[in-house]
């Protein structure tokens, strides 16, 4: 099949729809944006190819969902190792559609690979409760019982920026839970997406439990209406995905969405671990992470130390072919994107921010930049930037610091860096966000920890215990009389 002829410079990535890779009669080209050269040919769905889809997953579902949980679990194990196989291929996909460092997609492919295994192992235990009914008057004399039917056909809806293992989150623990599976690829990581889906496949999902589309909002859109579909999961932009939840209606919906993420090093912290892990964490993918350090802020007592050690680390960040693996930072995802990283960051130079180390823009690579003390009105700090800027920051005292954290329309995750217990269960309290990390940057994630964000940051958790949660339905039985 064409997928897997990846021995000719463009890949060419087919549908996959009802067990066969489908080419189609439109074709869109995806350029490197590192390279400048074709890298990869989606081929793109349309409304019929949207109806055979969701047409197919409902028998699919069916098929999965008569798989005992024990196959699905060894099938998800092969998908490990089979992902753990392909893993330069994985990061050269990546590096050559998202322009991502390959250090940065082998460690996204070593993910894929984690999150089959942890699909597998929550697989292995899907069960039900007996309830305890007689805990109430009316109850006596009734037992009751639950169990974990599947929804039935799981959308998912992936972003670039970690186009492989946002895709292995949603897959696996649909397919954990005893679902079909359509996914909408994004339109920038087409080639990063299907290796995903040719993994499951020839790990030995029933060849026609996954579905592959390409397209656009409009396909995405599509899929979110259709009544075949069940339950969607999004990861995405805050604004498509008010739009997909709109598509969706009452469907079960996971939304995880933008962020402009904080991280906080307090009067005690370790100012050389803070300073090094924002170097290290806030450039890397360039910035594109929900969970990237946008905004670094640091008591003014420690400020001269933290900024110096702070940009010297950043200037010695390597930037360039996203292939070496020597790079730190790639490129961003499109020339426009860079674009508009370099315009935000004007923006805050005019209205009075100091910026130390100023990024350079070469097509769709920016170098690192550090911005300090923009006023707050500036985009660079209430908006995501998702790109390589680091935002420093001074404050005062932590109830200014809670309220300019919280002031955010977005809460994804935190960092905080300090020695106080006393400053550590205030902030894991006070910080309106899904998650506080202590002692490391925001930028951090577990696959098998639920994770996820409040506000515009969205709805629901992703781990795969949390999505089959999400993926599935509790049904009683009421045993009476016995
Ligand atoms: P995007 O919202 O532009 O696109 C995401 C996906 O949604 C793509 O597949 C796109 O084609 C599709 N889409 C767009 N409009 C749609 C619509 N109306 N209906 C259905 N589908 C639609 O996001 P992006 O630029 O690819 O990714 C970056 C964004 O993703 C950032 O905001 C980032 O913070 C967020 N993100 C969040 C998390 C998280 O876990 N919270 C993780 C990674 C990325």
């Amino acid at each position: 099949d064409a997928a897997r002829t990846g021995t000719t410079d463009v890949l060419d990535v087919p549908a996959y729809v009802d067990g066969a890779w489908l080419a189609t009669g439109t074709q869109v080209v995806r350029t490197g944006p590192y390279t400048r050269t074709a890298v990869s040919r989606a081929h793109q769905a349309d409304d019929e190819l949207v109806r055979r889809a969701t047409a197919a997953a409902v028998p699919a579902a069916a098929t999965v969902a008569a798989q005992t949980p024990a196959d699905r679990a060894a099938a998800l194990e092969r998908a490990a190792v089979l992902s753990a196989q392909r893993r330069d291929e994985i990061a050269h996909r990546l590096a050559l559609e998202l322009g991502k460092p390959v250090r940065d997609g082998r460690n996204e492919a070593d993910r894929v690979a984690a999150t089959f295994r942890i699909a597998a192992a929550e697989a292995r235990r899907l069960g039900g409760e007996i309830l305890p009914a007689e805990g109430w008057e009316h109850g006596r004399g009734t037992t009751v019982l639950t169990r974990r039917s599947p929804v039935g056909v799981v959308l998912a809806i992936t972003p670039f920026n970690a186009p492989a293992n946002l895709l292995a989150h949603k897959l696996a623990a649909a397919y954990a839970a005893g679902n079909a599976t359509i996914v909408k690829a994004p339109p920038q990581a087409p080639a990063a997406t299907a290796v995903v889906v040719e993994i499951a496949l020839d790990a030995g999902l029933p060849p026609t439990a996954v579905q592959l589309l390409h397209g656009g909002p409009e396909i995405g859109a599509a899929l979110c209406a259709a009544p075949q579909v069940n339950a969607v999961a999004f990861t995405g932009s805050a604004a498509a995905g008010a739009a997909v939840a709109r598509a969706a209606g009452p469907k079960r919906t996971v939304l995880e969405l933008g962020g402009n993420a904080a991280t906080i090093v307090a009067h005690d912290a370790d100012v050389a671990a803070a300073a090094a892990a924002c170097a290290r964490t806030g450039y890397s993918n360039s910035g594109q992470s929900c969970v990237s350090v946008q905004r670094v802020y640091v008591h003014r007592s420690r400020m001269a130390e933290f900024l110096p050690a702070f940009t010297e680390q950043v200037r010695a960040l390597r930037v360039g072919d996203p292939l070496d693996p020597a790079t730190d930072v790639g490129s961003m995802v499109d020339d426009d994107a860079a674009r508009r990283v370099v315009d935000w960051t004007e923006e805050a130079a005019r209205d009075g921010a100091g910026i130390p180390v100023a990024g350079v823009r070469t097509h769709a690579t920016v170098t690192p930049t550090v911005i300090v003390d923009p006023p707050t009105s500036a985009r660079v700090v209430r908006e995501e930037i998702f790109g390589p800027v680091v935002v420093v920051l001074g404050y005062d005292d932590l109830d200014d610091v809670v309220a300019a954290c919280n002031a955010s329309r977005y809460g994804l995750q935190a960092g905080l860096f300090t020695e106080d217990v006393r400053t550590i269960f205030r902030l894991w309290r006070d910080l309106e966000v899904g998650g506080l990390v202590v002692n490391g940057p925001s930028n951090h994630r577990l696959d098998h920890i639920p994770f996820g964000g409040v506000k515009d940051s969205g709805i629901g958790r992703e781990s795969p215990a949390h999505m089959i949660d999400d993926f599935t339905i509790t049904k009683t039985m009421h045993l009476r009389g016995v």
